[in-house]
């Protein structure tokens, strides 16, 4: 791809467009910066690139695309934006960071997708592949943007790359070596405009893939089984619940890994320290990937038994007075929620709420009354919440989480545990999920 000269537009000046400006810029184009925000409130990075002599800044309408040869737009930038809108209607490329980087790629990527448990399995199979003595670099959205890899030497045997809707929705050319969906359940509707579309996004992590690449996918998600058939590369799945032709599934207490040629291999169960059956899932699929790459048996069972898991996903959190409190603050959708219940066979007391992404909170309803002692909606969502779980379930409205906390500890006896598992973004009352992690914690701390 040749960028000299060339006038590229990039929207948002956050961490990835930074480093995309930033790369291109490097690569000889002319780079137009633009951004809803004014560039006083642009990313700290930004003030690297400020004064560079190939970078302008320019207007955050439809006219900054005359002469554009290509806009690079970041993950928080909704198709439906207008600059994105008119580029398209004027054949002008969209192309994601993801897209740009992989142009430049030269070592081979495992792209992981799936509405949940995309940085959980990320983590865990970078880690995998260090043990097994494998060069690995762990990027996209879990951190180190693509684009910035592909600047350097690369010398790594492979990338491991979590990958999101929004980075999907702008590829072309983008060919995961092995692509892995973990699961899809509704979420960022708001972004997507419907389910059908989120779904559409999520499989083009497969579109490029041939039959020499891996597609791994999960048999027990019914909104993959339609996929199979339809994918190029190498088909395999992993199941919590039934055995599996090729792949990788839970029978009593050992994972059973068939690969291609019927050959078996177990894992224990007991390997496994993070909590709950979902957490089974997303390192059955970090399993066949390293398997995949050639990792070894061994490697694979001490890198999991090392594993304790991320902050802020079903994280013991304290206990006051026999109730124990768990912050899953990175629950941020229904799925999640239901995936943080079922973690625990006691009675919950749930804390619910924050910015609503258009969830689809009715389907919670029957889990709701079945295993949650009670639900304590907060937050800028907690009306419609309330409307849509309906009255069989117990609950109450708080306004913010401090408050939902405080209920939730009066209302606990011995025995329970309090799940802050919000099923919505945090942005109507903190930084972000992190934010609001920390703080339940912290209030926990001082009960
Ligand atoms: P992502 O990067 O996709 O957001 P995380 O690993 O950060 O995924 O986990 C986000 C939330 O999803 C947490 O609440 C976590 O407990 C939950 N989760 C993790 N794995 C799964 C899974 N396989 N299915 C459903 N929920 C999951």
């Amino acid at each position: 791809m040749n960028l000299k000269g060339k006038k590229i537009v990039v929207i948002g000046m956050g961490k990835t467009g930074i480093a995309s400006a930033r790369f291109l810029g490097s690569q000889g184009a002319r780079v137009v910066a633009v951004d809803e925000k004014s560039p006083s409130q642009w990313g700290k990075k930004f003030g690297r690139i400020a004064n560079k002599e190939w970078l302008e800044t320019g207007a955050y309408n439809a006219g900054v695309l005359e002469s554009a040869s290509m806009v690079i737009p970041s993950p928080g930038v909704p198709p439906h934006n207008d600059i994105l809108v008119a580029a398209i209607k004027l054949n002008i490329p969209v192309v994601s960071e993801i897209e740009l980087a992989y142009r430049y790629l030269k070592v081979p990527v495992i792209a992981v997708t799936g509405t949940n448990g995309k940085t959980t399995t990320t983590s865990l199979l970078g880690e995998i592949m260090v043990r097994a003595g494998k060069k690995v670099f762990v990027g996209g959205n879990i951190g180190n943007p693509l684009i910035e890899y592909a600047e350097t030497p690369q010398k790594d045997d492979f990338i491991v790359a979590e990958i999101s809707s929004f980075q999907l929705q702008w590829i072309d050319k983008f060919r995961p070596f092995i692509a892995m969906l973990l699961n899809i359940t509704c979420d960022h509707i708001n972004y997507h405009g419907s389910f059908d579309e989120y779904r559409r996004i999520k499989a083009r992590v497969f579109a490029n893939q041939t039959s020499d690449d891996y597609a791994i996918l999960n048999s027990e998600d019914r909104e993959q089984d339609k996929l199979a058939d339809i994918i190029r590369a190498k088909v395999a799945f992993f199941s919590s619940a039934a055995e599996v032709k090729r792949g990788i599934f839970l029978k009593g207490n050992a994972l059973i890994y068939r690969n291609f040629d019927g050959g078996e291999e177990q894992y224990p169960l007991s390997m496994i320290k993070i909590p709950g059956l979902h957490n089974v899932e997303n390192i059955m699929a970090a399993v066949l990937a390293a398997r995949f790459c050639g990792c070894n048996r061994d490697s694979i069972i001490e890198a999991a038994s090392n594993f304790s898991g991320l902050p802020h996903r079903i994280e013991f959190s304290g206990e006051k007075k026999g109730v124990r409190f768990y912050d899953d603050s990175k629950g941020t959708n229904v799925g999640s929620v239901v995936r943080a219940l079922d973690t625990f066979p006691e009675p919950v007391i749930l804390l619910l709420g924050g910015r609503d992404k258009d969830g689809d909170f009715d389907t919670l309803r029957e889990l709701l009354i079945k295993k949650a002692k009670r639900v304590i909606l907060f937050g800028e969502a907690r009306d419609r919440i309330s409307s849509l779980i309906g009255n069989d379930v117990p609950s109450e409205k708080k306004t913010t989480l401090a408050e939902a906390i405080a209920s939730a500890y009066n209302n606990a006896i011995s025995g329970d545990v309090v799940l802050l598992s919000p099923g919505c973004a945090s942005f109507d009352e903190f930084k972000n999920y992190k934010e609001r992690g920390n703080f339940f914690k912290n209030v926990v701390e001082k009960l």
